[in-house]
């Protein structure tokens, strides 16, 4: 079994945790995922703490198959995940403690202090009382023409020591362009450099969970209070606030309150505010008295400059041709820039090997998905050919010589699963065969495949190597 260091596993975690925020709605990332936290890794089982028990058994019914699968794909042994309840801890807002949602222990799941403390893989959390990562800062944000004036206006609403000429600042943008990264950096620039200053920053999910639970417990104003001593108060993605009227009403009383205050403001939406439905008039002409801007999605120079700027952070050594292998095929957003970087990083430690343009490649095309470029038909019957030396007129024809019976089979079943064609046209491309044949070669192919065949393995290792080399080279010539 491939040993896994500590170190592999978190990389391999941030990998998982980097692939599902791309694949499923930033809510039930921020709400279910974000919260799961590393608390050691022995034995290739990865001890994850999640906040509540009905938290626990929501993962396990929702995401523990993908984040497993993914574990395996990703490092090619078997990672196992053992999920336990975090140690009751109330939650605190500078140190006024309110309980938690759903106050339940684990004891019988929780590993000893000491013995996590030992193994404890570092990752970074968001601090317990503003509930800022500590990895979002404006150092490790990039400027580029997409984002310079965004990240100017944040710069000045995170200088407590002059006049801010906007406030609120609203920023807004498609996923994955840094909205949160740049959000959070004024706050840990102003918690950095004024002591005692109370910063907050919460997910507008966060805030109405919040508020539901004040009101179904009668603490409603406990709640406002606590928001209104706040000196800067960060809410993201605001956008979730549209369709909940009650929790609108609260937001803008607090959101008055922290105003007429002379408080710093600023929110983060995925459109500008005009464009919500179902947003209070009254809110929107508040959000109106201070400046809007947009991130836009980051041109090449930058998406370079980014992944570099990681690699160096992380002491990772990316060569140049690289990242602009990376840079040229992800070009809309910086987590998916991210999520490949973070994951050819995982395997690259993981395999004790440098990083090569080939893993780069077969990365990027695993997680660009294979509908945008998948090889068509008649190139796999040319790479097939080529490879084994065989003519493709050969493949297509009637002979049952042994080899090239074999040949036709791993032809078959590449276009099974590298296309999305009908078995009926696989068939009909590979000599008018019909559909009954492609299956019987599929079948016959994978459970070689799955026996470790040798003969099989190697085939199908290289050829996919050499077909994915083709759909990205065709990828970037259509873009
Ligand atoms: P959004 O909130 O707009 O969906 P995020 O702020 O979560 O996007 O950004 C996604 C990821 O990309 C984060 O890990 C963030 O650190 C990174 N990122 C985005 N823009 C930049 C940038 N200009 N420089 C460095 N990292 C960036
Ligand atoms: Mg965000």
């Amino acid at each position: 079994m491939t040993h896994i260091t500590a170190s592999a596993a978190e990389e391999l975690w941030q990998s998982a945790r980097s692939q599902l925020e791309s694949q499923i709605p930033p809510q039930s990332y921020s709400t279910w995922i974000q919260p799961l936290s590393v608390v050691k890794f022995e034995d290739n089982l990865l001890w994850l703490e999640t906040p509540t028990r009905f938290h626990l058994e929501w993962i396990e019914s929702h995401y523990l198959n993908g984040i497993q699968t993914h574990l395996k794909q990703q490092s090619g042994t078997d990672i196992r995940i053992k999920l336990v309840v975090a140690r009751d801890k109330p939650l605190s807002v500078n140190g006024k403690v309110h309980d938690a949602d759903e106050p339940i222990r684990g004891p019988e799941l929780l590993p000893a202090k000491t013995d996590a403390a030992e193994s404890r893989v570092q990752i970074h959390q968001p601090d317990s009382e503003t509930h800022l990562n500590p990895r979002y800062t404006f150092e490790a944000f990039v400027e580029g023409d997409c984002n310079s004036f965004a990240r100017a206006a944040c710069l000045a609403l995170g200088d407590f020591s002059r006049l801010c000429p906007w406030n609120p600042l609203l920023l807004y943008g498609g996923t994955g362009l840094g909205k949160t990264h740049l959000l959070q950096a004024i706050g840990n620039r102003i918690v950095q450099r004024n002591r005692g200053a109370r910063v907050l920053y919460v997910t507008s999910e966060r805030f109405t969970q919040e508020f539901i639970h004040a009101v179904r417990t009668s603490n409603v104003t406990d709640f406002t209070q606590r928001y209104r001593t706040i000196d800067l108060l960060l809410v993201d993605d605001v956008q979730f606030l549209a369709t909940k009227e009650r929790t609108q009403i609260e937001f803008f009383h607090v959101f008055n309150a922290l105003y007429q205050a002379g408080k710093r403001i600023a929110l983060t939406a995925d459109r500008p505010l005009a464009d919500l439905q179902g947003f209070d008039a009254r809110l929107i002409s508040r959000f109106d008295s201070g400046l809007a801007t947009n991130l836009e999605p980051p041109d090449y120079e930058t998406r370079v400059a980014i992944l570099l700027n990681r690699a160096a952070m992380d002491s990772f050594p990316l060569s140049r041709e690289i990242a602009d292998a990376i840079a040229t095929h992800i070009t809309s957003n910086v987590r998916e820039l991210e999520g490949v970087y973070v994951t050819l990083a995982a395997r690259c430690q993981l395999l004790r090997m440098p990083a090569t343009l080939e893993l780069a490649r077969e990365i990027i095309r695993n997680r660009t998905g294979q509908s945008a470029m998948r090889p068509p038909a008649e190139k796999i019957l040319e790479v097939v050919s080529s490879h084994f030396g065989v003519s493709i007129d050969a493949i297509r024809g009637k002979s049952r010589k042994k080899e090239l019976v074999f040949v036709r089979m791993l032809a078959m079943t590449l276009m099974t699963e590298m296309t999305n064609m009908p078995l009926k046209a696989i068939g009909a491309t590979c000599g008018g065969r019909d559909h009954s044949t492609v299956i019987h070669a599929r079948d016959t192919i994978r459970e070689r495949r799955d026996a470790k065949d040798p003969q099989v393995m190697e085939a199908l290792q290289l050829l996919v190597q050499k077909l994915s080399l083709f759909t990205l080279v065709s990828g970037s010539r259509a873009s």
